[in-house]
């Protein structure tokens, strides 16, 4: 029996996120978006555009444009946000579809308009930087600047930097062209499953069958999917190569040293926190293989296969929740960040509407935390009352806490943390709620089955990524020293990863060589070893805040205000977690083989 979905009409006001709190309509969104984004005038802003060439003039002159930039800037923003929630509500409605788009086109408009300013602020001689940031007019943006003028060794003079922007779209075909491929162009023959029915083999459909009981249906449809890519294995590897030349080419052109260092410079996250996250991980892998080998023994199969490793280890336990239970649990489990934090978010769930909660018909899948700086946080969710629903509205919650609370405590320049930090939050009121879950009153097997999920969490976020992260680290090591990327080469480097990383007790199946081949992720630029690092920042903080009393909770807060007014690592460093050491990582790792080890006492 299916459940029958709701049209978003039928949806009862308390069940959706109030939006009205932005605008009360359409009408009144449309008529700022006319004063505020002029979308028949070209330029849309003239008195921004009429600073090109006079931000060298005065530091007053700068703070002026600073000022009204981000005015706009702000604006738009809160333009944005209701246009895009109005969209993910309902995403055939006409009105809000047209309005999603229009306020897109002014976004990237307002950027290309505003494209002159940072290569003209870096052209300005030295000795005026550094007036400008002595100056006292630009005392509220020193942080702003700084950021800008830190880039300075790295840029090239203008006519280059013309150049450079004109390649900058022909130089990332590859990331678009392998989402065509994946996404679009690739279809996966069916698979059969164990009572030789075929089913249809689709990437989510996948997911679905790594997570089930049918093992034959797993191991037909890992068989397949990864053959399937390798069927387009030189043209895959093509794709990828074009990625690490494009990042080799401005590596060089920029004069950095490394791939990794042009992606880590602009937030001054030190290449060593990349570094020593793999290396210390791989000191203490035993760790994983122990997990590997109580798997093996807990599925009770002669050998343990790379299809077995997504299946829940407790099938038994089937922890349910409905959504005011989970609230509650949610307000219930931040006690830890003391009174204040609790009545905020008790209020934001309870009262202030911040949550979209259930599906209806069109509405868009999955959840997130969104949000302006003149607006209250917003959570999209699906919940549907499993335990993984309850713990996205915990993760989600810690998203718009985080928001919440930078864009009460900084101005509008420093009010979005910045990436490497996104996660920290998030993943803290995961442990909160994980902490609290496991002081109820649980049977043995329900205990078995939270710690179950904890322990794959952890081998997702954090191993998984880790080891793509130094994948991606080698070949582009690989692509500076001039070493030809074959799909021999990859498939040979992969396979080894994962033999390291697995251990004795699992098979590690052909098939997985080609795996590099169909993550997205290795086309974004350095960025998955920031959830192996977020997780562990945020378990470290969450061991600081529990054991640390009062001054623990009061850097951590501190942290959650601090939106991006300093570089992430001083941030976290403030909050009292050092990612430039081994520790953070450590700390996790001891985390996880705890875990496996009650896991193991109970199952
Ligand atoms: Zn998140």
């Amino acid at each position: 029996m299916t459940q029958s979905i709701k049209e978003r009409n039928d949806v009862s006001q308390g069940d959706k996120w109030n939006v009205e709190a932005l605008y009360p309509s359409l009408e009144a969104w449309k008529a700022e978006i006319q004063e505020v984004g002029r979308p028949e005038n070209s330029p849309h802003w003239p008195e921004l555009t009429a600073f090109r060439g006079r931000l060298g003039s005065s530091a007053e002159t700068l703070k002026e444009f600073f000022m009204l930039s981000l005015e706009t800037d702000r604006k738009l923003s809160r333009l944005y946000t209701y246009a895009h929630m109005r969209h993910d509500e309902d995403l055939a409605a006409e009105d809000y579809k047209k309005a999603h788009a229009v306020i897109t086109t002014i976004y990237h408009e307002f950027g290309q308009e505003l494209a002159f300013a940072e290569p003209e602020i870096l052209s300005l001689p030295e000795e005026v930087l550094q007036a400008y940031l002595k100056a006292d007019a630009l005392k509220e943006y020193h942080f702003y600047l700084e950021k800008i003028v830190s880039l300075k060794p790295h840029t090239l003079s203008s006519n280059e930097e013309e150049l450079l922007a004109l390649a900058g779209q022909a130089l990332s075909t590859s990331p678009s062209a392998f989402n065509a491929f994946n996404n679009a162009d690739l279809k996966f023959p069916p698979v059969k499953d164990s009572e030789g029915n075929e089913q249809e083999l689709t990437h989510a459909k996948y997911l679905l069958y790594m997570r089930g009981k049918d093992r034959e249906l797993r191991k037909n449809a890992f068989q397949t999917l990864h053959r399937s890519f390798l069927g387009f294995e030189n043209s895959i590897c093509e794709l990828f190569k074009g990625h690490m030349q494009h990042h080799v080419f401005t590596s060089r052109a920029r004069k950095y040293k490394s791939c990794l260092e042009t992606a880590l410079f602009p937030n001054q996250i030190d290449t060593t926190v990349y570094t020593n996250l793999i290396s210390t991980v791989r000191k203490q892998l035993p760790v994983l293989h122990r997990y590997m080998a109580l798997r093996k023994k807990a599925m009770k199969v002669d050998k343990l296969h790379m299809y077995d490793l997504y299946v829940p280890l407790v099938e038994e336990v089937d922890l349910r929740y409905d959504y005011d239970k989970a609230e509650s649990l949610v307000v219930e489990s931040v006690a830890p960040l003391g009174e204040d934090y609790q009545k905020i978010l008790h209020k934001g769930l309870k009262t202030d509407r911040w949550v979209d909660r259930y599906e209806n018909m069109r509405k868009r899948s999955g959840a997130y935390s969104t949000g302006s700086y003149d607006s209250m946080p917003y959570i999209l969710m699906n919940f549907q009352g499993a335990f993984h629903d309850l713990m996205t509205l915990a993760h989600e919650a810690g998203h718009s806490m985080h928001s919440y609370m930078s864009h009460k405590h900084q101005p509008y320049q420093y009010s979005h943390y910045p990436i490497f930090l996104a996660e920290v939050a998030s993943t803290f009121n995961e442990e909160l709620m994980f902490h609290h879950l496991k002081q109820q009153n649980l049977s043995a097997q329900e205990k078995a089955f939270l710690i179950n999920q904890k322990v794959e969490d952890i081998r997702a976020t954090f191993f998984r990524q880790t080891m793509f992260a130094e994948f991606e680290l080698t070949v582009h090591t690989l692509a500076q020293d001039n070493i030809p990327l074959t799909p021999g080469l990859l498939k040979e480097f992969y396979h080894k990863l994962n033999v390291d990383y697995f251990g004795p007790d699992l098979e590690i199946d052909e098939e997985i060589d080609i795996e590099w081949a169909r993550i997205p992720h290795f086309y974004s630029n350095f960025y998955v070893y920031q959830y192996a690092t977020g997780i562990s920042a945020a378990y470290a903080l969450f061991e600081k805040v529990m054991e640390g009393g009062e001054a623990a909770r009061t850097a951590y807060l501190n942290f959650l205000s601090s939106g991006s007014k300093d570089y992430p690592l001083d941030l976290l460093e403030q909050a009292g977690v050092n990612m430039r050491k081994e520790q953070p990582i450590e700390s996790m790792l001891k985390h996880f083989d705890r875990l496996v080890g009650e896991l193991s006492n109970l199952i």
